[in-house]
């Protein structure tokens, strides 16, 4: 991609979609979510080739919430196998909202809802948690290239003080023999998850990587096989954006998903990984802003994978 015409882009669109700067509200069902400053705002595109835009608050770290299914899914896959993580959860869009009970039936609709990431928690080996959950910040650090990953305690603990409904649907699951692993135990898994804390480069850069076909960027190394990562975009493209997921599609065209922290990830196949922060969300759960930013750079560098 050309740098020149990236910047130019870029900075098009920060300026562009500054009408919706306090246009949302930050989740609150998290206490801790709700103290950080709203109009925060940062934005990054990391290149296959290692070019790298970044503007905004470049240096903040913030927990990836949802975006962390990604790499809970990534590590069962390879755990677990692809014919046993599908055989626990689904691979279907949902209309429900990301933490309904109601999609699950018989097991989650697909892995990046709540219940979908709570069942690829329980395939991510380990001898106990903490040797799970340090694997799991193991390969965000690896897929960043960055030692800025951090776990974000007081996200943490304000999490697990509110998480009845995450609650209900672990002990819901195992109830239907979806794990056997202890069920507080997954629970504390998936929130631990959700509150890794990291910043926009590093999430643009496990994009880019995604982009990559999951080489790294220097080339050197099969971080993530290609057919783990196919999955990983088709089931972000499918269900990446919670019950909005078919209609950002059409509006975006790559795969991308998104956490109620505010950030969201953009795959561009071949091309970049992106990585949009800012704190206001829409209904759905997903950043306004962010949105409409991926969704003007889409049309203005001509990212829509379809045409
Ligand atoms: N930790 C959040 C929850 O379980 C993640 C939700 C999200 O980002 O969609 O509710």
């Amino acid at each position: 991609m050309d740098i020149k015409n990236l910047e130019a882009r870029v900075d098009e669109v920060i300026k562009s979609t500054q009408n919706l700067i306090g246009v949302g509200n930050v989740a609150t069902y998290i206490p801790e979510l709700a103290n950080v400053d709203a109009d925060n705002f940062g934005l990054a595109v990391v290149t296959v080739d290692r070019e790298r835009v970044l503007r905004g608050d470049t240096e903040l770290i913030f927990s990836m919430q949802s975006i962390s299914k990604i790499i809970s899914l990534i590590m069962a896959l390879e755990d677990a196998g692809e014919e046993e993580v599908f055989s626990r959860v689904g691979t279907e869009a949902t209309e429900y909202k990301f933490n309904s009970i109601r999609p699950i039936e018989d097991r989650a609709a697909n892995p990046l809802i709540n219940a979908g990431a709570i069942t690829t928690a329980s395939l991510i080996r380990g001898k106990d948690v903490d040797e799970r959950f340090n694997r799991v910040v193991e390969k965000v650090k690896i897929l960043s290239n960055s030692d800025e990953v951090t776990f974000l305690e007081t996200v943490y603990n304000s999490e697990m003080q509110t998480t009845d409904i995450n609650r209900s649907i672990a002990y819901y699951l195992k109830s239907k023999n979806i794990f056997s692993e202890d069920t507080e135990d997954v629970l504390d898994l998936y929130i631990r998850n959700c509150s890794i804390g990291i910043n926009i480069e590093g999430l643009a850069t496990i994009a880019a990587v995604l982009a990559n076909g999951g080489m790294s960027l220097d080339g050197k190394t099969q971080l993530i096989s290609k057919k783990v990562v196919k999955i990983t975009l088709a089931l972000m493209a499918a269900c990446g954006m919670y019950e909005e997921s078919g209609k950002y599609l059409m509006e975006v065209g790559f795969p991308s998903k998104s956490g109620v922290s505010g950030g969201i990830i953009g795959i561009v196949p071949g091309k970049c990984g992106i990585c949009t922060y800012s704190p206001r969300l829409d209904g759905s759960g997903n950043s306004v802003r962010g949105k409409k930013i991926l969704e003007e750079l889409s049309n203005s560098l001509d990212l829509n994978i379809f045409i």
